[in-house]
């Protein structure tokens, strides 16, 4: 659109409604697959996202649903892990349906390698912990790693096979939640920024954005990383602060691995379909300094050498960082608040992919029924005034 004097103009990006159900802070996938469950009962969502929705931790990161490659022992998180991960098949197929996106969802299987005596004993202490829990797995020697893997590299002295564990690309996933969500009819309001969540008597009443207010009966908080910076809403910034975690893209033609390939504590090689290797990453706590360092790629490229030889003559095509929205005993921060109506949805930290699709239920039976289906007791707020 161009003005009298010829100027271009920007339409601003759809107006501010009176009020809504539910305000929900924050595009990524967290509050796009929310917004998601919650249209589809009928509820009023409007999202607020101050840039792109999903542009942001959503879509930068790997990919892994690898509930049982992550988790350091049984409680709550594996419980949840596993079952966001058991509705992940269903969810494409849904997704797809609704948008004609496809996640890339693929039960690829993780296999957890060794390459040092500690690393040996760490997956030794898992396959303990997870076949006593009647978990599927499979202990691996390097030789039997390498004759399921060809490329695997002769470092490898034993591996944990977890073949229910699974991948989906995850900038696939974010859009394809966000195109739903709008389907089923959420209101995005995008390139707009909450500066506060408005509260009286201890009750939320809505949200400040810059320059108009959006009356809200319930307000949920999915603002990942930049949680802690939104006013009044509940997070301190010390609970959730930003992981910056780098990334980087390689190209196998045709693919060289199935498997996505992980070293506990030091990375992991995600194959994708197409052939492209998503290689990762680095866990730094620098604040939201948003690059890729020579240092952060040099121990990622290393380590993929290390894993599978042959990506040494594959081309780097890409590379990038973002955020995790780390909490320090690694849970997520979910659910009611001591403010009537506030909701929070957030923390999700390395896993924020494999639990969206649980989260997203557990938020919305807890805002429609004020029961979120499981114990949200571990995932509190609460506790970090506790501890
Ligand atoms: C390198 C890397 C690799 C990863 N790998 C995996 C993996 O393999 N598997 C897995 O399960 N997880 C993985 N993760 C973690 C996962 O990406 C996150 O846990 C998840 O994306 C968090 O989703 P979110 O919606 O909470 O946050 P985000 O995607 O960061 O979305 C938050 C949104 O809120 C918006 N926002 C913030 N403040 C405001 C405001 N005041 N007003 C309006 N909007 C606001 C932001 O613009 C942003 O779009 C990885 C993360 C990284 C960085």
């Amino acid at each position: 659109m161009a003005s009298d004097d010829g100027a271009l103009i920007l339409p601003r990006d759809s107006a501010v409604p009176a009020s809504t159900d539910v305000a929900i802070i924050g595009g990524g996938v967290m509050g796009c697959a929310v917004a998601l469950r919650l249209a589809q009962r009928g509820v009023g969502v409007t999202v607020i996202e101050r840039g792109i929705p999903g542009a942001e931790a959503s879509s930068a990161a790997a990919g892994m649903l690898a509930p049982q490659m992550e988790a350091d022992g049984p409680g709550p998180m594996l419980d949840m892990g596993l079952r966001s991960r058991a509705l992940y098949p269903s969810l494409a197929v849904e997704l797809d349906e609704a948008t004609g996106i496809d996640i890339g969802y693929v039960k690829s299987g993780v296999l957890a390698v060794a390459l040092t005596d500690d690393d040996d004993r760490a997956l030794g202490a898992r396959r303990i912990w997870q076949a006593a829990r009647g978990m599927r797995l499979e202990a691996l020697s390097g030789d039997a790693a390498r004759a399921r893997e060809a490329e695997l590299g002769p470092a490898v002295r034993s591996a944990l096979y977890f073949a229910d564990d699974a991948q989906v690309n995850p900038r696939a996933l974010a859009r394809a939640f966000s195109q739903a969500a709008a389907a089923a009819g959420a209101r995005f309001l995008q390139g707009r920024y909450v500066r506060r969540v408005c509260t009286q008597a201890g009750i939320a009443t809505g949200v400040e954005l810059d320059g108009d207010t959006l009356n809200a009966g319930t307000v949920v908080v999915a603002a990942g990383s930049w949680s802690g910076l939104v006013e009044g809403a509940g997070v301190p910034p010390s609970v959730v602060r930003p992981a910056r975690g780098q990334l980087v893209a390689i190209e196998t033609r045709p693919p060289v691995f199935k498997h996505v390939l992980s070293v506990q504590g030091r990375g992991y090689l995600v194959p994708r379909r197409d052939g492209t290797v998503v290689a990762g990453s680095t866990v730094e706590m620098v604040g939201f300094r948003k690059e890729v360092t020579v240092g952060g790629l040099a121990g990622i490229l290393e380590l993929a050498q290390t894993l599978v030889p042959a990506l040494a003559n594959a081309p780097v095509m890409q590379s990038w960082s973002n955020f995790r929205p780390y909490t320090e005993d690694h849970l997520p921060v979910l659910g009611a608040t001591a403010v009537q109506g506030l909701v929070l949805a957030t923390g999700h930290y390395r896993n924020g992919i494999l639990l969206a699709p649980v989260t997203a239920q557990a938020i919305a039976d807890l805002i429609v029924t004020g029961n979120a289906g499981f114990d949200l007791g571990p995932f509190s707020i609460e506790r970090f005034a506790r501890a």
